[in-house]
């Protein structure tokens, strides 16, 4: 089959002809039919996700059921499925005698998980064994391109917005309007927030608008003199922004960082009203627990989520890494292995 791989850190993603998997026991072999590109793959590329070269990214991936394997319980051929990050855990380790719920803290304390793209073959392929137990049913109605980015930009914002547990009457701010970010707008707007989008990207002020954004704001500044917010989620690989951001949070508001920026700390500035006087709090957040995967799928099923893609083949793989890693990607981009 074919297949994106990474060959080394900070070497191009090629297109390679690779074995076809097999369902292994307890696994299905999936026909990916769209595979989302987070900026994870880049941060994967540019080796912060440990020496897993040769491996093929891609944690978004979605598909049709063609082969069960054995013992694999709850899934036929010709599902429509997905899977995340974390398909399994080992099931043996210290953390994982816990029996806590499979979230992205399973990936960070389990010492074997089964993660996608990264210990195990990602989804930027022509197929994909998964872990039975680790996809989830997509609705009928529900295109793939448009599930695909709810496996990693919906699970995660909407954990985030799960996370921070807003009240109601109060305002959300999502920092940073890109993969991550558009999908948060439309999901806070969805359960009836006020939303605030703060984007330094003047050309984007229409487009929040549009996806649900009832004010506009360039910063933190900006949000201040609008009154504030509650929650700041911030969606954006860049901490800088997020800690502008933070002159808009109202007395015990919560920001939550569901963005990776692996190049500097987060740091809370000591100017102004000290932080812990206004008795806020921040709060790291990652995919929550499947619970909250079945809710942001629903919410896209009854379309009140939908994802702007750019769509590739595995052929444009250069191209897209290109765009992805540049930050010139809107909003999502997306593999189609098999064509539209
Ligand atoms: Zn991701
Ligand atoms: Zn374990």
């Amino acid at each position: 089959m074919k297949a994106v791989v990474m060959t080394g850190a900070n070497k191009p993603w090629e297109v390679q002809e690779v074995p076809t998997p097999v369902a292994e026991p307890g696994q299905v072999l999936v026909k990916v039919r769209a595979s989302g590109m987070c900026f994870t793959d880049v941060w994967a590329t540019q080796g912060y996700g440990g020496d897993i070269y040769p491996q093929t990214p891609g944690h978004e991936v979605v598909g049709e059921v063609v082969a069960v394997g054995d013992g694999a319980h709850g899934r036929e051929i010709g599902d429509r499925v997905g899977t995340t990050w974390v398909q399994s855990a080992c099931g043996r380790c210290d953390y994982c005698r816990k029996n806590l719920p499979l979230t992205g803290q399973t990936a960070m304390n389990c010492v074997a998980p089964r993660t996608t793209g990264f210990a195990a073959q990602g989804g930027h392929a022509e197929y994909i064994a998964i872990t039975a137990g680790g996809t989830v049913l997509l609705p009928d109605d529900l295109a793939f391109e448009d599930a695909a980015p709810m496996m990693c930009a919906g699970y995660t914002t909407w954990s985030a917005l799960r996370d921070a547990e807003p009240r109601p009457g109060e305002r959300i701010a999502v920092v940073g309007i890109g993969g991550l970010g558009h999908v948060a707008l439309q999901l806070a707007k969805a359960s009836g927030f006020e939303t605030v989008a703060v984007t330094h990207s003047p050309d984007k002020h229409d487009l929040a608008v549009e996806l649900g954004a009832d004010h506009v704001v360039a910063g933190g500044k900006e949000l201040h003199d609008l009154g504030g917010a509650d929650v700041l989620l911030i969606t954006t690989n860049a901490f800088e922004a997020a800690e502008e951001a933070m002159a808009g949070l109202r007395p015990s508001g919560r920001v939550v960082l569901s963005g990776l920026d692996f190049t500097r700390p987060f740091s809370i500035s000591s100017e102004g009203v000290p932080f812990h006087m206004m008795r806020q709090k921040v709060i790291g957040s990652t995919h929550g627990g499947r619970h909250y995967l079945s809710e942001v799928v629903d919410l896209a099923g009854r379309g009140k989520v939908k994802p702007i893609v750019e769509t590739f083949s595995l052929d444009q793989a250069a191209e897209a890494y290109d765009r992805l890693s540049s930050g010139r990607m809107r909003f999502r981009g997306v593999f189609l292995p098999h064509g539209a």
